[in-house]
C-alpha cells in the first residue's frame, strides 16, 4: 500500500529521520518545518497522513490538529502525534485535541509502519465515500455531506470483546463497561457469527486466546461483508511483533499492548467509535439520497446519468495515480428475439436476472450500469485490459452456459453476451474516447458472430 506522508517536525534530523524509514517502506513523504506551512499543503489535499511533532515553536502540533479537526476539508486526514513526552496526560491531550494515534520519541519502527499503514487503509475508505459524496454533489443533490458529528463526544457503543482468560476481559469490561456495552464471548467461531447478526461498533480481539489463531478471525470478519467494516482493536502481548504485522495487513484497525492501560484504552476505543459513526453516517446520507434517484427502476443498477459523473471521477483519479481503468460495455444479443419470443415481461425478467449476475461477478469499487435498453457497462478501476477481459469472458461463459430460469422455473430463456473493452490509454484520453473504442469493439464482436468478447488492445 501506498500513500503520501507529511512529516512536521522544527527540527531538521527528526524530519530526516522518519522519513528514511517512511521512505523504506515505500511511502511518499512531504515535509514540513513548521505549522503553517503543515496546513497549507493539508488544506491542498496533498497529503493521505500527517505526522505531527507537538512541540514546535509558535504554533504547536495541538493547535495544528485543533484547525486540520475544525475544517470540513481537513477533518478526515488522520493525524498522528509525534511526542517526545511519554505520560499518558499528553496522549489524551493529543487524542482530546482530535489526534488519531500518537508515537512517542524514539519512534518505533513497527509501531511508525503499523500505525501509518493503518490509517492509509482508512484514509482509502474515507476517501472512497467521499468521491461518492461530491459525484452526488455534482448531481445535484446538495445535502448529502454528513451532518456535523461532534468528535469531542463520548459516545457509547456497543463492544464485543473476543477473549478466553477472565482477568484479561474482567479488566477490558471494568474500563469500557461504565460507558458502552460490552459484550464478551470465550468462542471465536461464534463471535463471528455474532458479529454478522448483530450491530456492533469495535471488536476487540485478544492476541493470546488458547488453541485459536485470533488472526484467522480478524482475516474472516474482513472478508465477509456484513463484518467488513467494523473496526478490529487487537489485544496484544510483548514479543507478538511478527503477529501484529500480520494483523495490520489484514486490516486490523489498532492494538494496544498489555498490560492495557485504561486511559489509552478508553481513547483508542474512543476514537474507534467515533470514527465509524463518521463514516455510517457518510455512508448512510450517499446510500438514502442519492442511490435511489440514480439507479435504473427495473435492474436496481446505476444509470447512465451516475455513470457519466462518477466514470469522469475514477479517471482523473487514476491519471492522477497513474493506474488502470478499463471499461466493458456488454450487450445482449438478439434480444429482440427474446421479447418477440417469449414476450416483453419474460424480456424484463431477463434483464432482471442479468443484472443480479453482474452484481455478484463486480467487486465494490467497480461501477456496474445499465446504459440503456439491454446494454450495460461496467467501469473497472485499477484493471488493465487483460484483466477485464478476463472479467469480461468469464462473465460471458456463465451466461452461455446457463440459461435465465423464469415464471419460477416454468420457463428457461437462454441467451448469449457479446462485449466490448477499452482501457484508459494516456493522458489525452477521455471517457468519450474510451466509450467510443469500447462501442467499436463491441461492433467487432457482434460481426464476429456474437457470444465473444473483444478488447480494443486486440
Ligand atoms: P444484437 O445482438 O445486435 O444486439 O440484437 P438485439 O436484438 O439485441 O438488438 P436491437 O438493438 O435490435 O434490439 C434491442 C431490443 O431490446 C429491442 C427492445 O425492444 C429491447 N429492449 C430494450 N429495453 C428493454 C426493456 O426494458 N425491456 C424489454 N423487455 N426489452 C427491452
Ligand atoms: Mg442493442
Ligand atoms: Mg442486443
Amino acid at each position: 500500500m501506498t500513500a503520501r506522508v507529511l512529516v512536521v517536525d522544527d527540527i531538521e534530523a527528526n524530519v530526516k529521520l522518519l522519513q528514511a524509514r517512511l521512505m523504506a517502506e515505500y511511502f511518499e513523504v512531504l515535509t514540513a518545518a513548521n505549522g503553517p506551512e503543515a496546513l497549507e499543503i493539508c488544506r491542498a489535499g496533498k497529503c493521505d497522513i500527517v505526522l505531527l511533532d507537538v512541540m514546535m515553536p509558535g504554533m504547536d502540533g495541538y493547535e495544528v490538529c485543533r484547525e486540520l479537526k475544525a475544517s470540513p476539508a481537513t477533518v478526515h486526514l488522520p493525524v498522528i502525534m509525534v511526542t517526545a513526552l511519554d505520560q499518558p496526560s499528553d496522549k489524551l491531550m493529543g487524542l482530546e485535541a482530535g489526534a488519531d494515534d500518537f508515537l512517542t520519541k524514539p519512534v518505533n519502527d513497527l509501531a511508525l509502519t503499523t500505525r501509518v499503514k493503518s490509517l492509509a487503509r482508512l484514509k482509502m475508505v474515507t476517501d472512497e465515500l467521499h468521491m461518492r459524496v461530491s459525484t452526488g454533489r455534482e448531481l445535484g443533490f446538495e445535502d448529502l455531506a454528513p451532518r456535523h458529528v461532534d468528535l469531542s463526544r463520548n459516545d457509547p457503543g456497543k463492544i464485543l470483546v473476543v477473549d478466553d482468560r477472565a482477568s484479561s476481559y474482567e479488566r477490558i469490561v471494568r474500563t469500557l463497561g461504565q460507558v458502552h456495552e460490552v459484550v464478551v464471548i470465550t468462542n471465536p467461531q461464534e463471535a463471528l457469527f455474532r458479529v454478522a447478526e448483530e450491530n456492533f461498533d469495535l471488536v476487540i480481539i485478544s492476541l493470546g486466546i488458547d488453541e485459536f489463531d485470533a488472526l484467522r478471525l480478524c482475516s474472516q470478519m474482513r472478508s465477509l461483508d456484513r463484518t467488513r467494516m467494523i473496526p478490529l482493536l487487537l489485544v496484544t502481548q510483548e514479543g507478538d511483533d511478527a503477529a501484529l504485522i500480520r494483523a495490520i495487513d489484514l486490516g486490523v484497525n489498532d492494538y494496544i499492548s498489555r498490560p492495557v492501560e485504561p486511559n489509552e484504552l478508553t481513547a483508542r476505543v474512543r476514537t474507534q467509535i467515533r470514527r465509524k459513526r463518521l463514516n455510517d453516517e457518510l455512508r448512510a446520507s450517499v446510500q438514502t439520497t442519492m442511490e435511489m434517484a440514480v439507479k435504473d427502476p427495473l435492474t436496481g443498477l446505476n444509470n447512465r446519468r451516475y455513470f457519466d459523473t462518477h466514470t469522469q471521477n475514477l479517471l482523473n483519479k487514476a491519471s492522477v495515480a497513474g493506474k488502470p481503468l478499463s471499461l466493458i460495455i456488454i450487450d445482449i444479443d438478439h434480444f429482440k428475439l427474446v421479447n418477440d419470443t417469449y414476450g416483453h415481461q419474460a424480456g424484463d425478467d431477463v434483464l432482471i436476472g442479468f443484472a443480479e449476475r453482474i452484481k455478484k461477478t463486480v467487486r465494490s469499487k467497480d461501477l456496474a450500469c445499465r446504459f440503456g435498453g439491454e446494454e450495460f457497462i461496467i467501469a473497472m478501476p485499477d484493471t488493465d485490459s487483460e484483466l477485464a477481459y478476463v472479467v469480461a469472458d468469464r462473465m460471458r461463459r456463465e451466461i452461455a452456459e446457463h440459461p435465465f430460469v423464469i415464471d419460477g422455473g416454468a420457463q428457461q430463456i437462454a441467451v448469449t453476451i457479446s462485449a466490448g473493452i477499452a482501457s484508459l490509454e494516456g493522458s489525452e484520453d477521455t471517457i468519450e474516447t474510451m466509450l467510443k473504442r469500447a462501442d467499436e469493439a463491441l461492433y467487432m464482436a457482434k460481426r464476429n458472430g456474437r457470444n465473444q468478447v473483444i478488447s480494443d488492445a486486440a
